[in-house]
């Protein structure tokens, strides 16, 4: 086996500004990838979404930093971008499948908001583990026990504070590690912080001069903090970290680059490396010598000169090489990867080889599909699929021009083959019986777009007023379901066949349940 850094992959959850390019941007830089940074921030260039091309340079711009790869104290650190904003698509959930944890940003004032919850939801639903990091500090901040209440209340997650702050806003003086018993100083004022401790509270404190750097309201505050924490806290526990029950919280301010190399170095220690992956056949551990993947996300037309796909790979055990040969296992074909390319910021680059828990884009010809496993060698297996999530947006979809029939289903077909747009059917006949699910509304514009660009045909669609879809599990067929009476449902099939039904709130689904107790409705579905 040859020897590489060990790997972390993780993904980082927030809400729209929250912080997440500027925190992306500091971990770069303490790997010394400062070149990228003000690359990532170009993300922000908000474009119309009406003309493809600026669909592409905007979409074009965050699939580029898709995955960032840097160094740090001797890890390789792989950290998968989840689009958010505008953009926010099947994709973001589709992310977190390769991501071994997760770091939930927050912003202080703000709490936890919508799409924090929503992205939570599928990191809860894997059991990986979630780091908090609450930012923005230097501002006025909520309450910082309120802010812990929220994590069990709203996401019914336990938490354990690393640090705890001192203030907030104007009145921010910093951190108290409460492992390394230390106050990391917040020096205001100070754009870029460099490190600076205190001992606190231990045998080499000097409590005289952590009272005159703090001042005396805050330091018996902090006593007192700090003793509640003790007893009352949720102690640390690495196993529950590790599934996923307990998260570790970190106070900081990623835009003043305070907490955050302590933040890194924490994460380092404690975050688990790449995880082994079910199989069909069992258990595939990432020691394992030969190479073993799945495709988690594909990303079309990059380059609108060559209309290329990229499918991104998430390694799951082996080492790869350039130039070598997998077995597509869906297909059963052997496929040479010879042109694999890792992604840093703006940069693409070719790499020459890559490890468990890496993640690289192969240039897709058309074989690819979401889900699809590749394996080194003649032992075929395949990992549980990449499921589907409940879109949030549906729409009834039809060829403006009846002659495109043929066309039109191609492009459903194949734009949701490749994870673009999920598709329902119901049982009406014909041409009005397809219906479109995106989680996104951009998803629909580019949809919309590629229909008319790749596949020629005008598409008219008409919105509906459903919110979500739910799987029915288990056999049942659609008459044995208690949904007639009530409108605010409708029955469809998936691409695969399977019984759906589409709701138009969390309310409605409520009412399902009530009416169907021996239903199981799942809200994610795997092919
Ligand atoms: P994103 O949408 O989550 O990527 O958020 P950004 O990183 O773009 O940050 C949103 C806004 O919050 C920007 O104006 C940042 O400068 C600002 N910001 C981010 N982190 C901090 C912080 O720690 N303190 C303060 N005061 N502002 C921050």
């Amino acid at each position: 086996m040859s020897t590489h850094e060990p790997r972390k992959t993780f993904a980082i959850i927030s809400h729209p500004d929250a912080g997440k390019t500027t925190l992306t941007e500091k971990l770069l830089y303490f790997g010394g990838a400062i070149h990228t940074a003000g690359m990532v921030k170009s993300r922000k260039s908000k474009a119309a979404t009406s003309d493809w091309m600026e669909i592409e340079k905007q979409r074009g711009i965050s699939v580029t930093s898709s995955v960032m790869q840097f160094n740090y104290n001797g890890y390789a650190i792989n950290i998968l971008d989840t689009p958010g904003h505008q953009d926010f698509s099947e994709d973001t959930y589709r992310t977190l499948t390769a991501a071994d944890s997760a770091v939930m940003l927050i912003d202080a004032a703000k709490g936890i908001e919508p799409q924090t919850i929503k992205l939570f939801e599928v990191c809860r639903m894997r059991g990986i583990p979630i780091f908090t990091f609450i930012n923005k500090m230097d501002r006025d901040a909520r309450d910082p026990l309120a802010l812990l209440e929220d994590l069990e209340e709203v996401l019914g997650i336990r938490s354990c504070p690393m640090n705890w702050p001192i203030g907030s806003g104007v009145d921010f003086q910093g951190v108290y590690d409460r492992e390394k018993q230390q106050v990391e100083v917040f020096r205001k004022g100070e754009a870029e912080h460099s490190r600076s401790f205190m001992p606190v509270f231990s045998e080499d404190a000097d409590e005289a001069a952590v009272r005159a750097r703090i001042g005396d309201t805050l330091y018996e505050k902090l006593e007192e903090d700090a003793e509640l924490l003790d007893i009352a806290g949720d102690p640390f526990d690495q196993e529950k970290i590790n599934s996923g029950k307990l998260t570790p919280v970190f106070f900081g301010s990623a835009l003043t680059n305070f907490g955050v190399q302590s933040f890194l170095e924490y994460f380092l220690r404690l975050a688990p490396g790449p995880a082994p992956r079910m199989s069909d056949k069992g258990q595939v551990v990432p020691e394992s010598s030969k190479l073993s993947g799945f495709i988690f996300k594909i990303q079309a037309n990059m380059n609108p000169a060559h209309r290329d796909r990229i499918a991104f790979l998430r390694i799951v055990s082996g080492t790869f090489t350039r130039g070598m040969s997998v077995q597509h296992v869906r297909t059963g074909k052997k496929i040479k990867l010879s042109q694999p390319q890792q992604f840093l910021a703006q940069d693409r680059n070719i790499i020459e080889d890559a490890y468990a828990g890496d993640i690289i884009g192969l240039f897709d010809p058309g074989i690819f599909g979401i889900g699809d496993t590749l394996v080194e060698g003649n032992q075929a297996y395949s990992f549980a699929g990449v499921p589907h999530f409940s879109p949030e947006i549906f729409a009834r979809v039809r060829a403006k021009d009846a002659m495109k029939y043929k066309q039109f289903h191609k492009g459903m077909q194949q734009l949701s083959e490749e994870g673009a747009v999920q598709y329902f059917t119901t049982a009406a006949p014909g041409a009005e019986n397809m219906i479109l699910g995106v989680v996104g509304q951009l998803q629909l514009e580019v949809f919309e777009y590629r229909m008319r660009a790749e596949y020629g045909v005008e598409v008219e669609i008409q919105p509906l007023g459903y919110s979500l879809a739910r799987w029915v599990k288990g056999d049942k067929k659609e008459h044995e379901l208690n949904l007639i009476q009530y409108g605010g449902s409708l029955t469809v099939k998936d691409r695969a066949g399977r019984l759906v039904v589409l709701l138009e709130n969390e309310f409605a689904e409520r009412w399902a349940q009530e009416k169907n107790p021996d239903v199981e409705f799942v809200s994610t579905s795997y092919e």
